[in-house]
């Protein structure tokens, strides 16, 4: 039996999740210091189909900061707002190859080339986002995130603050896009509301309904809100598969064959365009920053599914 049956489904997932539940693989992110004091062993995962049937299993009660996963939706509003051309001339869409708080990547490019899904070019699509100042901005941004997950995400009060008090490496990359001249917003008011998308609070069911609706052209499948349009989304999807996992890209769509994005908040989704968004939380991290036990989750359920889109039988 193949396809993308209720039965196929909840088997893929129920294997995945009994495969990988034991692996104590990874260490929780640490340069954030609240992130050392999340609950290693949440372990949740949630795949939304394209026409908003949802499949959960574990933990779908613990929250934890969205992180770099919010960079997609962040760039998803950039595009929409101001075009693809706008982006691609304004902050750029090739991979850096570098980790994702890269300085050298910056210097290297001058400020060009800078990727929306890694920090420089995060922080510079929010400096780009729609917004008179800092508030209004992050209004927006809240708003797209809610949007995508058809919720009322919360702060993670203690990760910001965390954070907020810390993120000097990230002020350095704002100011060193300023000088380059690729910051488009006050460089410290766009690295602090940077950090407080990052710090967003997501429970694998709200990521995988962000993920279905990108997997569903822009159109939340549970809300039926229309997010993004089907243009924007494609060309959101397809920085995501270049640049999803950081320095390890490559590697996970060499393996997987579907856009993802991962945070180190633990979370990672992955996308199946036309089919399904899914996502699962699990805190401790490989070196390039990404979760090990979601990563693995992932390839298991993907495999079972036969979805992989390179793949022709
Ligand atoms: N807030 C984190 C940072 O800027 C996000 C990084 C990540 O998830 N890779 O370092």
């Amino acid at each position: 039996t193949t396809g993308l049956s209720k039965e196929n489904i909840e088997a893929a997932i129920n294997d995945a999740y009994n495969a990988n539940k034991d692996s104590k693989e990874g260490k929780n992110a640490d340069y954030i210091k609240e992130l050392a004091n999340v609950d290693p062993n949440i372990y949740g995962i949630a795949l939304v189909t394209a026409d908003g049937t949802v499949y959960t299993k574990g933990d779908l009660d613990s929250r934890v900061s969205i992180q770099s996963i919010s960079k997609v939706f962040t760039l998803a509003r950039v595009i929409e707002e101001h075009g693809a051309k706008y982006v691609m001339d304004k902050i750029g869409v090739d991979a850096t190859g570098l980790r994702f708080n890269s300085i050298v990547a910056i210097e290297l490019q001058k400020g060009k080339e800078i990727n929306p899904l890694v920090n420089p070019g995060a922080i510079a699509a929010v400096s780009l986002v729609n917004g008179a100042d800092s508030a209004a901005k992050w209004k927006n941004i809240l708003q797209t995130h809610d949007e995508f997950a058809g919720a009322d995400l919360q702060l993670n009060g203690p990760v910001y603050i965390s954070e907020a008090g810390d993120n000097l490496r990230n002020q350095a990359i704002a100011h060193l896009l300023l000088a380059y001249g690729r910051m488009y917003f006050d460089p410290v008011q766009s690295t602090d509301v940077y950090t407080k998308q990052c710090a967003i609070n997501v429970n694998a069911r709200d990521l995988g309904i962000m993920a279905a609706t990108l997997a569903n052209g822009g159109v939340n499948p549970i809300t039926k809100k229309k997010v993004v349009s089907p243009e924007t989304t494609a060309f959101t999807l397809s920085v995501m598969a270049t640049a999803g996992l950081y320095d390890d890209s490559g590697q996970w769509l060499y393996a997987v064959g579907l856009p993802a994005k991962s945070g180190v908040g633990g979370g990672i989704i992955a996308v199946c365009p036309g089919k399904f968004g899914i996502a699962v939380i699990s805190p401790p991290l490989n070196a390039a920053g990404n979760s090990v036990k979601a990563q693995k989750t992932i390839y298991d359920i993907v495999k079972k599914l036969n979805v992989n889109p390179y793949l022709v039988q």
